[in-house]
């Protein structure tokens, strides 16, 4: 089955970009892929269009074109940038590392407790599987460019103060 966008027909479903309920009637767009656990059926993956437009930008794409989404031009952008840069569909906010203890997968350096580090979610099998850091000033060595700060507030839980984001704008330079 293809993909799809469709009004969502209650609230209660939860994007599996951001983790937050889609609204009811709200545009919403399902990755269709077969279910590993049903044999030749498939599973519908529901996302935020503007999620989607982030974090799964080649299924996106398939049906962007035909649809009546709203900031069509925005999201396809993103795609764009998603498709050109392929690990930026990864980035899953931001953190001051609570400890020493991870190392950034760029450089292979421990980051230091409290600096800024941007957690991975890597696409595997239908689900998202949180994997590893990148320290802020390897971002753009590691995503391949520097178009990081949209994505990294919109999958934030928190909301970031405006001394944050100056601070972490610098250090992704
Ligand atoms: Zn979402
Ligand atoms: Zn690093």
């Amino acid at each position: 089955m293809a993909h799809t966008i469709e009004p969502a027909t209650s609230g209660r479903a939860k994007c599996r970009g951001c983790g937050r309920n889609i609204k009811k009637d709200e545009l919403r767009f399902g990755e269709r892929l077969p279910n590993p656990f049903a044999d030749g059926g498939d599973m519908t993956l529901w996302f935020h269009p503007l999620c989607a437009a982030f974090k799964r930008p080649e299924a996106l794409v398939e049906v962007i074109g035909e649809s009546s989404l709203p900031s069509k031009d925005q999201l396809e952008q993103i795609i764009e940038v998603g498709i050109a840069h392929r690990r930026v569909v990864r980035v899953d906010g931001i953190q001051r590392a609570p400890s020493a203890r991870a190392r950034c997968r760029q450089c292979r350096e421990p980051i230091v407790k409290d600096d800024w580090r941007i957690p991975l979610a890597f696409f595997e099998d239908g689900m998202f599987n949180a994997s590893g850091y990148v320290h802020t000033g390897c971002a753009t060595d590691y995503f391949g460019t520097a178009e990081l700060i949209d994505r990294i507030v919109h999958f934030n839980a928190e909301v970031l103060s405006d001394e944050d984001l100056v601070e972490i704008r610098q250090s992704l330079q």
